[in-house]
């Protein structure tokens, strides 16, 4: 299964998840295949980011399946939890990599030694190895030369590419980004969505969260629309914009951005 090319590479289906009372994703399926970009849009509150948090392993959910690759990695209750090593919840996780809207980089190591700390601890590959990893990633979202930088010394929106370094440096799976553009001043928004869009032509399986919506229409294979927990549309750009016509709450949210 894990080799058929058109095989959902992250499936979610039927999700259900309440906090207490209130119900933040009601029946949520979703496919992410191999090297498609998908992107979550919809307003504040739509269940967006517990979704995200759900399929990287933050956050349990109460009824359906998560798999990736075929295998279940979400858990469904603390009770299910329980029943795993540590060992296998670190390995499952490894799966997704994911950025969020702030950055999150710890502030005491550098650019570098960000990236090297996952590589040493959870990959275990020697310093040397880490750094040589670390070094290739941060070419790789141009900041070779802010190796040995610490955060406070870097832009927002160069602490975010050290984040999506660090991500893609454990070579997950899929990549999950959450709103990684939402803290940042709006001059700093493009040099983070060229290394995600540079990554997606490189192959790189990503599940996006974002208000970026030029963005959203230009680089996915298809948007996923949510409200109120629960997807609303879901189609390539073009069939979104089309749906406009027929949905009312995809109307009124894409006019926000007009
Ligand atoms: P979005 O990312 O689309 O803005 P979220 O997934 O952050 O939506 O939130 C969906 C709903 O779940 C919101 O009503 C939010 O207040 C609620 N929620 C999120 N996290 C928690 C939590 N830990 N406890 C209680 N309610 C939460």
């Amino acid at each position: 299964m894990s080799d058929a090319s058109n095989a959902a590479l992250l499936d979610v289906r039927d999700v259900s998840k309440a906090f207490g009372t209130v119900e933040v994703l009601r029946a949520v399926s979703l496919e992410v295949k191999r090297g498609e970009v998908v992107t979550i849009i919809g307003p504040s509150g739509s269940g967006k980011t517990t979704l995200l948090r759900c399929v990287n392993f933050l956050e349990s959910y109460d009824s359906g399946s998560i798999r990736i690759d075929g295998k279940e990695v979400g858990y469904r209750d603390a009770g299910t939890r329980q029943h795993r090593s540590e060992r296998d919840l670190a390995a499952m996780r490894a799966e997704t990599g994911m950025v969020f809207q702030s950055f999150n980089l710890f502030p005491h190591l550098t650019a570098a030694g960000n990236i090297m700390l996952g590589l040493r601890k959870v990959r275990g590959k020697s310093e040397a190895e880490a750094r040589q990893i670390a070094e290739h990633w941060l070419g790789r979202v141009g900041l070779a030369h802010k190796a040995d930088s610490l955060p406070a010394e870097l832009s927002g929106g160069q602490q975010q590419r050290v984040g999506i370094a660090r991500a893609v440096a454990m070579e997950p799976k899929i990549l999950l980004l959450d709103e990684i553009t939402s803290a940042l001043d709006p001059e700093l928004v493009g040099e983070v969505l060229a290394v995600v869009r540079s990554l997606a032509e490189d192959g790189m399986t990503m599940l996006m969260v974002t208000h970026e919506m030029a963005f959203a229409r230009d680089a996915s294979s298809r948007i996923v629309f949510m409200a109120d927990g629960g997807v609303s549309a879901v189609g390539p750009p073009a069939e979104i914009l089309a749906a406009e016509a027929s949905n009312e709450r995809l109307r009124s949210f894409l006019a926000r951005f007009r």
